[in-house]
């Protein structure tokens, strides 16, 4: 099989381009994770299966991984100018708990939905607050040449770096009246670095710095973060497509300031090489979001009695950069696709893997290294798993590592995962599966009797609890809840 080269869209110049590593064999990943002050939403965690995705394909295409994931603990404000509210101050003032509490309970249970999409661990998650002595230096190190106090803390001067916000195309002369806010700053997309707390306020996260008593500004964790543990320049940068806006285009004004390098014509001077942005999951009502309606998070959709890897599936469909639209029916549709593959995987679970490079699977195999090389078109690769599963009068073990090696990609877990655990109970069911199983179990034994009236019976009661048997199944399911 030909080596296809990885082409990555970088949204720094707006193109495609050919991934060639800042390490020979190797590739640094950074990508911004959540600010833990809440429960994520399925939005939230298609970003970081997007991230997954990547890696996996950095791993697959032979590159030694070093992946990095933040948890913003500290700094991420409201709104985006400085004069919001840090979110986990907020969400601890309202639950009268310690920020450290509301921190590691929400990142349990982040950490819980990494886990149930099979996203694989980083090479580390850091903590903003394990790094607060390093954000001070860093802001020691440039403030001199780049920053300006105002009474509410340390401000970056964006005019005093080339092509500022070009990540985001924004026109800075005419100014951002969203961050606009702070009277005394000298440009309108200047931002805090360090934020001081206020005269007479005490916060319960806030450390002493050369600019008083305060929290450091959410931009500055990750440029620490992100060149302390990968070093710069690495090779790419994650995040959500609100992140190209402001988050990032301040996180590369901070690294050129730190790196002393020059205009953006150069991407390597942003700090990274490539800067790729997933776009959002909508919904239908629009933006999706953690307050109003109905929140969708993934113990959502597990109570409502859809398996978790059936979301992973639903991202997979789509390209990454394009928006998609969450709705039941497309997450029913996403795990039915999936029950599909699963019975057909189950077949090979008992084969011996052999050898990939059998002659009759090199046009999947080929279909599949080239949609994933191709800005990691899942979509066309799983048509292409699809494809090698349905390939007929094979050894099944040659079909076995032909399928493994594009789940090492696509994450699905097909060798793990298992018909009865695709079917999860609703959490509103009235009755368990063992309760399911017994009754199915009873009215096969009445058929075999020719006893149809009681066969009858069983379906007729099951129906009323919200089961529906389903003789003569395709996929050879017994029963679903409906
Ligand atoms: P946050 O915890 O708010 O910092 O967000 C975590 C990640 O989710 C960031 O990379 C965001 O850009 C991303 N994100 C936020 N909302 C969505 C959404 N609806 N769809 C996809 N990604 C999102
Ligand atoms: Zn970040």
């Amino acid at each position: 099989m030909t080596e296809t080269p990885l082409k990555l869209f970088n949204s720094l110049t707006r193109e495609t381009e050919t991934f060639t590593p800042v390490h020979p064999g190797e590739a640094r990943v950074y990508t911004c994770g959540p600010t833990v002050y809440n429960y994520p939403h399925i939005g939230n965690m298609r970003a970081y299966v997007f991230a997954d995705v990547l890696g996996r394909t950095l791993s697959w295409k032979g590159y030694d991984l070093t992946h990095i994931i933040n948890i913003t603990d500290v700094g991420h404000l409201t709104d985006d100018a400085d004069e919001g509210e840090d979110k986990m101050e907020k969400m601890a003032a309202e639950k009268a708990q310690s920020i450290w509490d509301i921190a590691k309970h929400y990142t349990e249970a982040y950490w819980a939905d990494v886990k149930a999409l099979n996203i694989r661990q980083p090479a580390k998650w850091s903590v903003a607050t394990d790094y607060i002595d390093e954000m001070i230096d860093f802001a020691k190190g440039i403030a001199d040449k780049h920053c300006y106090e105002l009474e509410s803390g340390l401000y970056f001067d964006v005019s005093t770096i080339e092509d500022y916000g070009k990540l985001a195309r924004a026109v800075t002369e005419e100014g951002e009246g969203r961050i606009d806010t702070v009277e005394g700053k000298r440009n309108a997309a200047d931002f805090a670095i360090w934020r001081k707390t206020p005269a007479g306020e005490t916060r319960q996260m806030e450390w002493d710095s050369p600019w008083g008593k305060g929290a450091p500004g959410w931009h500055l964790e990750c440029s620490v973060m992100g060149g302390k543990l990968l070093g710069f320049p690495f090779d790419i940068h994650t995040g959500g497509i609100d992140h190209r806006e402001i988050h990032h285009p301040n996180e590369i004004a901070q690294n050129q300031a730190h790196c002393c390098t020059g205009g953006l014509g150069e991407a390597e001077n942003s700090g990274a090489r490539i800067w790729m942005h997933n776009n959002f999951l909508v919904e239908r009502s629009g933006k999706m979001s953690k307050s109003a309606g109905e929140f969708l998070r993934l113990q959502l959709l597990i109570d409502k009695g859809y398996h978790p890897l059936a979301y992973r599936m639903m991202c997979l469909q789509a390209h990454y950069r394009s928006e998609l639209e969450f709705s039941w029916e497309g997450l029913q549709a996403a795990l039915t696709r999936l029950k599909r593959i699963v019975m057909q995987v189950e077949r090979l679970k008992d084969e011996l893997t052999g050898d990939p490079s059998h002659q009759k699977f090199a046009p999947m195999r080929e279909k599949f290294a080239a949609a994933i090389s191709d800005d990691l078109n899942t979509s066309v690769a799983l048509v292409a798993l699809e494809e090698a599963l349905a390939v007929k009068k094979v050894d099944g073990g040659v079909k076995r590592a032909v399928v493994e090696d594009m789940d090492r990609v696509l994450g699905l877990d097909l060798f793990g995962l298992t018909r009865e655990a695709l079917r999860i109970r609703p959490k509103s069911a009235e009755i368990t599966e063992v309760e399911i199983e017994a009754e199915i179990l009873r009215r096969k034994e009445a058929k075999v009797e020719k006893d149809y009236a009681t066969s009858d019976a069983i379906r007729a009661s099951l129906a009323a609890k919200g089961v529906e048997v389903m003789d003569g199944d395709p996929l050879g399911w017994e029963w679903k809840l409906v």
